[in-house]
C-alpha cells in the first residue's frame, strides 16, 4: 500500500519523531500552522476517523489518552487543540489516520 504515513512509520521517508510506542508514532508536521503542531498517528494503517471499528478503537483510545503526555515534552501546559480532518468537506490530504496536536500560542477561536 502506498502510504505517505506508513513510510514515515517505517523510517522510509525521514521524519522528526517526538513520541513513539508500540501502537502509535507522533513526528513534527513539515509544514507547520502554529509554533507547535506535531502529529500522532497509529502504527497500524486506518484511512480515518470513519474507518474506527471496535478492535481499533482501544489504539485510539491509547492514543488520546498519550496526547496530554506528549503535550507535556512540548511544554504546551497553556493549551492546546487537538485536530482530526477527514474526508473531502474535512480537507484530509493524507489518507491515514492522524490526530493533529496544534499550540505555543493563543489559537484562532474560529475552527472553520
Ligand atoms: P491533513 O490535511 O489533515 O490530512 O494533514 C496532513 C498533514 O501532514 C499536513 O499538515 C501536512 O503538512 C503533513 N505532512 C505532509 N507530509 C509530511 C511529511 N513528510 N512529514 C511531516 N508532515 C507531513
Ligand atoms: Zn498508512
Amino acid at each position: 500500500m502506498d502510504c505517505l504515513f506508513c513510510a514515515i512509520i517505517n523510517g522510509d521517508i525521514p521524519s522528526k519523531k517526538v513520541y513513539e510506542d508500540d501502537k502509535c508514532y507522533a513526528f513534527l508536521d513539515i509544514n507547520p500552522q502554529a509554533p507547535v503542531h506535531c502529529l500522532i498517528v497509529p502504527k497500524v494503517h486506518i484511512a480515518s476517523l470513519d474507518e474506527i471499528c471496535p478492535k481499533c478503537a482501544e489504539t485510539i483510545a491509547h492514543i488520546l489518552a498519550t496526547i496530554p503526555k506528549i503535550a507535556k515534552d512540548l511544554s504546551l501546559g497553556d493549551g492546546y487543540r487537538v485536530v482530526t480532518n477527514v474526508g473531502e468537506n474535512g480537507c484530509q490530504s493524507v489518507k491515514h489516520l492522524h490526530f493533529h496536536i496544534l499550540g505555543g500560542k493563543k489559537l484562532s477561536e474560529s475552527m472553520a
